[in-house]
């Protein structure tokens, strides 16, 4: 006789190597059946942006190819997660229902509510450590609050265990099962690709979704740009950086395969170590990122520093908006990275924060307008780096850059394009009479936008949650 399934539920997770839940799965030695829901109406869940659901259609194929050849169906559903569950749970007469943890509030109280029912129905429910290096309530200041500052937070976590080896991909197959008669959604059917208009169209000749091709971007880059890291990383002409962002994002691959891959690396050749230190840092915002989020789950939404709220921003001018949001704003540095996301589904760092930075303090428009655009057209829009990074620019998040510190989009390109390449890569009719002229006035709308901080200095303390 068969033994009953045990069902892994995939979500933000999409590799077979590292993955904990699925790995226990294979341990009970019974069929194993995938399981994706692409869920958009639980409370409080927020719909997928464009562009990551483009990357999700991808990743889903080649995860449904990868578990085929462990004997492995991959199930997708779409709707409420707690009604498909039960639902394959019922269908399938399943044992036992696992899944690697998620961290913002919506998700966590989706995921506590399943839990809580499946074991009421008898059913083995059980969550994994998977997505991070750190789990958010681990990391305490002494006082045991979170933290509110990176580099104290770094700190500690460095001070911690090494986090944990990565587990090797399940090497059997599963045991067979018969699942004909199991509804599952095709692929296609999702809707997760853009049609009207067809705007990722240059996706696909940027990027290789995948858990194979985000192994072989790792590798790239730790053969051939991690020694120069450091030093060109700012600049954004330069493939310099990882764009391991969209595969994190998906978890294609782990922060611990990250992490295990770049130390022997520093071990064994003293020249790459400022570089791994450097990338392995930038993994820490993200850790941070997320702390801060699970701490603080209205991150998206809210202000992290209270006395942002009285902020005097003006009714908006819909037209500033969509000049930044289609790279027309006369501001070259800005378009192009404008052009960049909107071509490529991902923005270099140095750029993201340019581009934010002209958004809320030249244009003086809300950070939420800035993080919504982002989250519907980067790749690796996630739900805890976008708001963060949004907040930290403007000024209201965790351990924010100063008010003060308005990127000048002349300075920056002087210091990180000086020779425009990035500028041309990206705006073919740039130095022509087609490229429109500045919309503001750099200088006079740096005055107003501090003038506009000194009211709410005015206001009071800073006040932090
Ligand atoms: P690398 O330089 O190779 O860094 C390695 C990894 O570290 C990245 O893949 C990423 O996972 C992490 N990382 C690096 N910088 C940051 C950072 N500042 N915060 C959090 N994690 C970081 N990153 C996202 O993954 N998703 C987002 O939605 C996102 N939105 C952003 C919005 C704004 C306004 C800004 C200023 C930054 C945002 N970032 C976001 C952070 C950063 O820009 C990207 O992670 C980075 O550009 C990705 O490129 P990479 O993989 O080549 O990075």
């Amino acid at each position: 006789m068969t033994q009953s399934p045990v069902i892994v539920w995939f979500r933000d997770d999409l590799r077979l190597a590292d993955n904990p839940a699925l790995r226990a799965a294979m341990n009970h030695q019974a069929p194993v059946i995938a399981l994706y829901v692409l869920d958009e109406e639980s409370p409080g869940i927020r719909p997928l942006g464009g562009a990551a659901k483009w990357w999700l259609h991808h990743s889903l194929r080649e995860l449904t190819s990868a578990l085929a050849k462990l004997n492995i169906l991959l199930v997708l559903r779409h709707g409420v997660a707690a009604r498909e569950v039960t639902d394959i749970v019922v269908k399938t007469g399943a044992s036992a229902v696992l899944w690697n943890r998620r961290y913002g509030g919506p998700e966590r109280l989706t995921d506590a509510n399943i839990k809580k029912s499946l074991i009421n129905l008898g059913l083995e429910a059980e969550s994994f450590a998977a997505n991070l290096l750190f789990e958010p309530w681990a990391v305490r200041t002494k006082a045991s609050e979170p933290y509110s500052v990176f580099t104290p937070f770094w700190r500690a976590c460095t001070s911690l265990p090494a986090p944990r080896l990565p587990l090797e991909p399940p090497n059997g197959p599963a045991q067979a099962i018969d699942l004909n008669d199991l509804p599952s959604v095709p692929l296609d059917d999702l809707g997760l690709l853009p049609s009207q208009p067809n705007w990722t169209a240059e996706f696909d000749a940027t990027w290789e979704p995948g858990e194979a091709s985000a192994q072989r971007t790792l590798k790239e880059f730790l053969s051939n740009h991690v020694t120069t890291y450091a030093s060109d990383r700012e600049v954004p002409s330069l493939a310099a950086t990882s764009r391991l962002s969209p595969h994190l994002r998906w978890g294609e691959i782990s922060p611990h395969q990250i992490w295990h891959a770049a130390i022997p690396i520093q071990q064994r050749q003293a020249e790459t170590s400022e570089g791994v230190q450097c990338f392995l840092k930038e993994l820490g915002w993200r850790e941070f990122a997320w702390h801060t989020l699970y701490h603080y789950p209205d991150l998206a939404t809210r202000n992290w520093r209270t006395d942002f709220d009285t902020f005097p921003w003006p009714p908006l001018r819909r037209d500033l908006l969509t000049a930044w949001q289609i790279g027309r704003t006369g501001v070259p540095l800005v378009d192009a990275g404008m052009r960049e996301l909107w071509r490529t589904g991902w923005m270099h760092n140095r750029i993201r924060m340019v581009t934010a930075s002209f958004l809320t303090k030249n244009l003086l428009i809300d950070w939420r307008m800035g993080e919504s655009w982002f989250w519907d057209t980067l790749v690796d829009a996630d739900a805890a780096s976008n708001p963060f990074n949004w907040q930290w620019v403007a000024g209201s998040g965790a351990d924010a850059a100063p008010y003060f510190r308005i990127f000048s989009p002349v300075v920056q390109t002087k210091k990180f394009d000086p020779e425009e390449f990035y500028i041309r890569a990206n705006i073919p009719e740039w130095g022509t009479s087609d490229y429109p002229e500045p919309l503001v006035d750099l200088s006079h709308t740096r005055v107003e936008a501090l003038a506009a901080y000194q009211t709410i200095r005015k206001n009071g303390k800073v006040r932090e949650r």
